[in-house]
């Protein structure tokens, strides 16, 4: 597939709260995903920015939600990640609270990108956030990362077997991404612009 460029995006506000978001208007994407899975990577390699979110930060040590700005009316949103096991079981509970909130109430969000490890896809929370997504009508884009790790055979027999388990929840896809490898990258940008509308 042809390059697509992605429209230069910088770092708007993080926050805590969800009584701190920015004004509701336009349209955002979230990104979610395990810690360590390659969100802050996937990221910087999408909107080709490197600097953009941070990489290798400690897992879970933050809880912030970090907002970016495309422009005035459209914003991508990186959640924090989970599945670390060092977060205790109350700021945990807290955070699940949080997010449902977010992902059910939020009017301008428009689409989650979910963000596995293509070695590890399917871990509880990543169950979790697609009936999240699903209750709330929310469509969800799957980037299985660090897709060099597997031969081209493995990584499109687990994209297969994927596709398969996904036909449950309507309004899903999947597909490859390797940041090293910039493989996926066009209809990953792809699939954000046209639920920013901006395609
Ligand atoms: P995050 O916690 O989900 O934001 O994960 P990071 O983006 O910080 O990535 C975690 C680790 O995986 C880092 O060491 C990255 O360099 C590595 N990584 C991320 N994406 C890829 C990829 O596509 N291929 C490979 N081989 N490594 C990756």
């Amino acid at each position: 597939m042809a390059t697509i460029a992605f429209p230069p995006t910088d770092f708007l506000i993080s926050v805590a709260t969800l009584a701190q978001l920015p004004s509701d208007q336009g349209r955002e994407i979230a990104f979610a995903g395990r810690s360590n899975a390659g969100k802050s990577t996937a990221l910087n390699a999408i909107t080709d920015n490197k600097k953009l979110a941070r990489t290798s930060k400690t897992p879970g040590r933050t809880q912030l939600i970090n907002f970016f700005k495309i422009d005035d009316q459209h914003r991508l949103v990186d959640l924090p990640g989970y599945g670390y096991a060092k977060v205790p079981t109350e700021i945990k509970a807290r955070w699940e609270k949080t997010l449902i909130q977010y992902l059910s109430k939020r009017e301008s969000l428009c689409g989650l990108i979910l963000i596995m490890d293509i070695r590890h896809p399917f871990k509880d929370t990543d169950q979790l956030m697609l009936s999240w997504a699903a209750d709330s009508k929310l469509p969800i884009h799957i980037l299985l990362t660090k897709a060099d790790k597997l031969s081209r055979h493995e990584a499109n027999k687990t994209l297969h077997s994927i596709q398969h388990s996904l036909k449950q929840y309507p309004q899903t896809s999947v597909q490859l991404f390797s940041a090293t490898h910039k493989l996926g990258l066009a209809p990953a940008r792809q699939q954000l612009l046209n639920w920013l509308q901006l395609a």
